[in-house]
């Protein structure tokens, strides 16, 4: 699951909405049209750690990969701070720069239950938005949709991937988990 897949295309995948969000939420870069925002946490985690990869190796500026590592903050600051008043602030202050427009559409763009067409909203970035905003766009609509409650990092020490799991999971991979034992036993070997 690439970066790429972050963007989708309006169509029949506006049916899907996040858990817990009614009206569906889009965006529009300029220049582009409205993309509905309804990609799965597990892509952005998939999409965010093949980010903090490519961002190693970045000779020029990549605005896609920078919106990637910028999520990759978010999810650092959210692990390690909770959501505290700061960390809301600085989110906050981050999605000043973006502004959201309604829109009442068509049911056959987006179906009803009761008969009337529905409303949904669509970011608006401005001119060269910033990876700042987009991130801030995304990573928002992530932490309100309570997905990120299983959002973890891997303990494995050379490994800094994020993953999804249930509360005891430590390792992103069975890999992981298996070099975090060899790595113990050899420290005890060695310790004989
Ligand atoms: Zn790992």
């Amino acid at each position: 699951m690439g970066a790429k897949a972050l963007h989708l295309q309006w169509g029949s995948s506006m049916k899907k909405a996040l858990p817990g969000s009614k009206v569906p939420f889009l965006e529009r870069i300029p220049g582009d049209n409205p993309k509905p925002w309804d990609f799965r946490a597990d892509e952005v985690v998939d999409a965010v750690n093949e980010g903090a990869k490519l961002g190693h190796e970045l000779t020029k500026y990549e605005p896609h990969i920078m919106v990637l590592q910028e999520l990759a903050e978010w999810m650092r600051r959210y692990l390690e701070e909770g959501i505290t008043d700061k960390f809301l602030d600085d989110l906050n202050s981050d999605l000043h720069q973006v502004r959201y427009a309604k829109y009442v559409v068509p049911m056959d763009l987006l179906p009803s239950d009761t008969g009337f067409p529905r409303e949904l909203y669509v970011a608006e970035f401005g001119h060269n938005p910033t990876p700042e905003a987009i991130a801030a766009n995304d990573f928002s609509r992530l932490l309100s949709s309570g997905e990120l409650k299983r959002l973890k990092s891997c303990q494995q020490r050379d490994c800094q991937n994020f993953f999804l799991g249930p509360p005891q999971a430590k390792w992103c991979s069975k890999t992981c988990g298996s070099k975090h034992r060899v790595r113990k036993k050899r420290r005890k070997d060695s310790a004989r």
